[in-house]
């Protein structure tokens, strides 16, 4: 995996590329924050985050780490750092034009 200026590169196994750009892969998180569950807000209520998180535009990753053989979790240089992405889940949102016409 190689992390460019604006964009995240990711060779598989099956010499499949996958180019994420960075804000694209931040809004993409799934996490407990991102995906707004339940008993977070400051309020105590329950409102569904339907909304991608709001991001700055030149978001980058800080830190990668790999969780076993799972995924990846990543610390993004908007303080944001609870966020694991799984292989699987990278290859699902894989961005590129033969994965997209699926
Ligand atoms: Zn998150
Ligand atoms: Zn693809």
């Amino acid at each position: 995996m190689t992390v460019r200026d604006k964009e995240i590169e990711i060779v598989w196994n099956d010499k499949h590329v996958s180019l994420y750009p960075n804000k694209f892969l931040r809004q993409k998180c799934r996490c407990a924050v991102c995906s707004g569950e339940p008993g977070l807000t400051s309020a105590g209520l329950s409102m569904p985050n339907v909304e991608p998180p709001n991001v700055p535009d030149d978001v980058s990753p800080t830190r990668f780490g790999q969780v076993g053989s799972y995924g990846l979790s990543v610390d993004w240089s908007d303080g944001h750092n609870t966020g694991i992405y799984s292989f699987n889940y990278l290859r699902q949102i894989c961005q590129c034009s033969l994965c997209s016409k699926r």
